[in-house]
């Protein structure tokens, strides 16, 4: 019997960020169809990653610890183990140590099959910097998270609807929640629909802030989990438990399952690593990803989304495959090999000194809050909880080396792929869409004919 585990996690001002729940009803959802049994739940809620001092993942160390199986470990993406490389470095030592594999749900590596060496270098070049998420976080991930962002939280003194600010508490507005229940109920009944349930609403006259109901705020009230009486972090933390809930949390979660089970056909979950790469040859604007769907395929584009331009479709597969034998040909080369590693190296030593600047900050604030303790000014309880927030960074070291390198690239695995596929700046196409130049972070030269770059 396999054990399945799954962690998730978020910091305190992650609230454009996708939600606990979120990550875990991912996680879950891989772990049933592929495994069928339920994952057992480990979760940090606000807390950094820079620092292990986190009860979920204290609880999870132990559980892997005492592991007499194989196992699973499921994490929506690594960087939720851990902020700080070395502590996901010794995570994974430990992973391998009692045979627990780490998957990420949203980073097409490194496979199963890849050695744990070539794990451990993934990692690290997870860690360089954040545009390297750009071609590993699937489409539908990251345009949620700009759709949470976009409805945003709450501005100022307006609450979110079925509660009213009075005195600076949070009550419950009598005639609104009844509503929020309603809305709750006859979707949870699954006979209904957004659309119908706008209409029922209307139909009994129902109003949202005295107009009548509309589909977005239909679903904005399916979606919030403010009604399960927590805040999701940010600026009204100050109120979390100081109001009311209208739903519980079983309701609330079960209303995000069928909303996701319901909108699965919509979902794109393929990446798409060559987005904001591919400039329009008629406009410069970067091509955006989509998907189509007919009865019989699904065809998957780049296409340039400025109404005002005269537009253009490309092939997603034969774009990013064109693009990939040309890197791989030109990474063959021993020359442009050197060049690759010095730049990711950079990068790392980068990340390592702004790391570095960060500890310094940290030691500093620790000693003046030691100085606030002893004059009294916080309690020894504010004391420990910003101390934790401080915990000291150990400096990670890069240890891959160019012979690794070098052995992943012939080795041709999709990591590599992955890897530079991050590093790309940018690919431009002719008017017949033929690739006329491949540009490489660092690297001032066009990949396609060895030149060096011109531009200034
Ligand atoms: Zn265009």
């Amino acid at each position: 019997m396999v054990v399945i585990l799954s962690y998730d996690r978020t910091s305190k001002n992650d609230q454009h960020k996708v939600s606990n729940s979120a990550q875990f009803n991912h996680c879950r959802e891989n772990s049933i169809s592929r495994h069928g049994i339920e994952p057992l739940r480990f979760s940090d809620k606000g807390i950094s990653g820079g620092t292990d001092q986190r009860p979920g993942f204290q609880s999870l160390q132990r559980a892997i610890s005492e592991l007499k199986e194989p196992a699973f470990l499921y994490v929506w993406r690594y960087d939720r183990i851990a902020r700080n490389v070395n502590v996901a470095l010794k995570f994974l030592d430990l992973c391998k140590a009692h045979q627990v594999e780490v998957v990420s749900l949203s980073e097409p590596l490194p496979s199963s099959t890849a050695s744990h060496a070539l794990k451990k270098m993934a990692v690290q070049l997870l860690f360089i910097n954040a545009d390297m998420q750009r071609s590993i976080i699937s489409e539908n991930v990251t345009s949620g998270m700009a759709y949470r962002r976009s409805k945003g939280m709450y501005i100022g003194s307006q609450v979110a609807y079925g509660y009213q600010l009075k005195k600076g508490k949070v009550l419950l507005d009598s005639v609104a929640c009844e509503n929020v229940r309603l809305i709750y109920s006859l979707y949870l009944s699954g006979e209904y629909g957004y659309k119908r349930i706008v209409q029922s609403l209307n139909e009994q006259g129902k109003t949202y802030r005295n107009r009548p109901f509309k589909l977005h705020n239909v679903t904005s009230v399916l979606s919030n989990e403010i009604y399960t009486g927590i805040i999701p972090g940010g600026q009204f933390g100050q109120y979390e438990g100081a109001f009311q809930a209208i739903v519980t949390n079983e309701e609330f979660q079960t209303v995000q399952r069928i909303k996701q089970s319901r909108s699965s056909n919509k979902k794109d979950s393929e990446a798409y690593p060559l987005r904001k790469c591919i400039e329009c040859p008629y406009c410069h604007r970067k091509l955006t990803p989509k998907m189509q769907k007919t009865e019989r395929a699904v065809h998957r584009y780049y296409y340039c989304a400025n109404v005002e331009c005269q537009g253009i479709f490309i092939n997603k597969e034969q774009i990013e495959q064109k693009v990939y034998t040309n890197v791989m040909n030109f990474f063959s080369s021993e020359d442009s090999l050197d060049q690759l590693y010095q730049e990711l190296d950079r990068q790392l030593t980068n990340k390592k000194n702004l790391q570095r600047k960060t500890q310094q900050q940290h030691k500093r604030s620790k000693k003046s809050l030691v100085d606030q303790l002893e004059s009294g000014e916080i309690t020894s309880a504010a004391f420990k909880q910003a101390l934790s927030a401080t915990s000291t960074e150990v400096q990670p070291t890069l240890t891959i080396t160019r012979e690794e390198l070098r052995q992943a690239i012939l080795a041709n695995n999709g990591i590599v792929l992955t890897i530079i596929m991050a590093q790309l700046e940018k690919v431009m196409i002719t008017t017949s869409k033929t690739i006329k130049g491949i540009y490489v972070r660092g690297l001032l030269t066009n990949l396609l004919e060895g030149k060096t770059d011109d531009r200034k």
